[in-house]
């Protein structure tokens, strides 16, 4: 599948097939039609050392192969929420369409509101009645200073409640309450 640049995040979702949480980046960017590889595929395959690869990134990063987009993560790097931070950050580079442009700041502060977004929507934490950082953390599969900052912008309400988003979590949230 050929993915749209800037798809919003409920077309993501829904295309996707993601209806709850916590989101698997992984399985999310391999339903959009985008390969995902670890640094040990990629160091054998192009033959790249692993210190040419750390000196990419020591958590990720993603290409374009030909047409078709590509993520690149260390398996060995610590921490599962912080691989699952930063697959949602790499996907929001193939997402937004930043693998065809240089890799500029802004691109860096786009894939990281977006792995945010992605991976910790606030409409349905709200509608969940999730309201502590452990809770969120928890809830999300995201880490509790990023849970932190989610509570905090959901407390400040000055966010887009999206009713496609509400709707493709419908029955998680409704299941949650049970
Ligand atoms: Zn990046």
């Amino acid at each position: 599948m050929k993915i749209s640049t800037r798809a919003g995040l409920a077309e993501i979702y829904e295309r996707a097939d993601i209806h709850s949480l916590p989101i698997d980046p992984l399985a999310a960017a391999r339903s959009l039609g985008i390969k995902t590889v670890s640094y040990k595929i990629i160091s054998e395959y192009y033959h790249i050392t692993f210190e040419e690869l750390y000196r990419k990134s020591l958590w990720g990063f993603s290409f374009l192969e030909g047409e078709f987009p590509v993520i690149a993560l260390n398996e060995s790097a610590c921490g599962e929420r912080r691989r699952r931070f930063t697959a949602a950050h790499e996907l929001g580079h193939c997402v937004l369409g930043h693998l065809r442009g240089r890799n500029l700041e802004s691109a860096e502060r786009e894939a990281n509101r977006f792995a945010a977004d992605f991976l910790a929507p606030l409409c349905v934490i709200e509608q969940c009645g999730v309201r502590s950082v452990a809770g969120v953390a928890r809830l999300c599969g995201i880490s509790e200073s990023a849970a932190e900052i989610r509570l905090r912008e959901l407390r400040d309400g000055n966010f887009r409640r999206d009713s496609r988003i509400s709707e493709q979590f419908s029955g998680f949230i409704v299941r949650y309450f049970q």
